[in-house]
């Protein structure tokens, strides 16, 4: 059963939202050569709690982080640690944030200084792809609406689509249904309606779109060692539209 959220309860979301997209905007000021992806974890973690939220992805499953920290080949689920960025790295940094009960789920990956034109164009295509799916949020379109909208956007620039991971519907659990993959045909799927939030995350690989699990039970690499994105938002389907609640990306 996909939950609709009434206007209040959106409002709630969009109010962890906030905090997420302040988060984000905190990490991307601090992503650099030299700093440490447990660096980038303990000051989400302090400014989470300083505004009374709880990082959600602390402790889910035994994650041992609060936020997730992938680098270069790295797709999702990366642990934070000693791993010291360098000139030239990207670096996909994942935030859940659980505010009053609500949560909110977003993602960015952020180059290190300057990439190579190919990753580059990586980051680029991949963006666009999630701002193209977040406009398919219109109640009355179908969840292959927004999936085809990734699919179409990242095929055309010459990118795999990972089909093992997806996103979801979201509310006061991280993952609620549906899955929203980033494949799909337009028109099919469940009907969206108004008051249904997604948590819409292209996950894209330059070379092929196999993915495996690394040793520590988490880490999601691209199976090639090509270069993988990620970028994600809480995207709520309203009757004035698509809403995003943590747009992490604008002032
Ligand atoms: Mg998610």
């Amino acid at each position: 059963m996909i939950i609709r959220k009434t206007a209040a309860q959106i409002e709630k979301m969009a109010a962890a939202g906030a905090v997420h997209a302040r988060c984000m905007k905190m990490l991307t000021g601090m992503v650099r050569a030299g700093v440490t992806t447990a660096e980038l974890d303990h000051a989400a973690e302090k400014f989470i709690r300083s505004q009374g939220g709880v990082p959600t992805f602390k402790g889910f499953r035994g994650f041992p982080g609060s936020i997730c920290t992938s680098p270069n080949s790295m797709v999702v689920h990366g642990i934070p640690g000693p791993c010291e960025l360098r000139k030239g790295d990207i670096l996909s940094i994942d935030v859940g944030v659980t505010l009053d009960g609500w949560v909110a789920d977003g993602a960015s990956t952020l180059p290190v200084g300057e990439i190579d034109p190919t990753t580059a164009r990586l980051l680029e295509v991949t963006k666009e792809a999630l701002d193209l799916a977040a406009e398919q949020m219109v109640p009355g379109k179908r969840v292959g609406d927004v999936s085809n909208a990734v699919q179409s956007h990242v095929e055309a620039a010459g990118f795999s689509i990972i089909r093992s991971l997806v996103g979801h519907g979201i509310g006061q659990n991280m993952h609620e249904e549906p899955q929203i993959p980033n494949y799909g045909t337009p028109g099919r799927g469940p009907e969206i309606e108004t008051g249904m939030v997604f948590a819409i995350e292209p996950m894209v690989n330059v070379g092929g779109p196999d993915v495996f699990t690394g040793e520590d039970g988490w880490s999601v690499y691209s199976g090639d060692g090509s270069m993988a994105a990620h970028f994600e938002y809480t995207v709520a389907a309203t009757d004035d539209g698509p809403l995003i609640l943590n747009p992490w990306d604008q002032s």
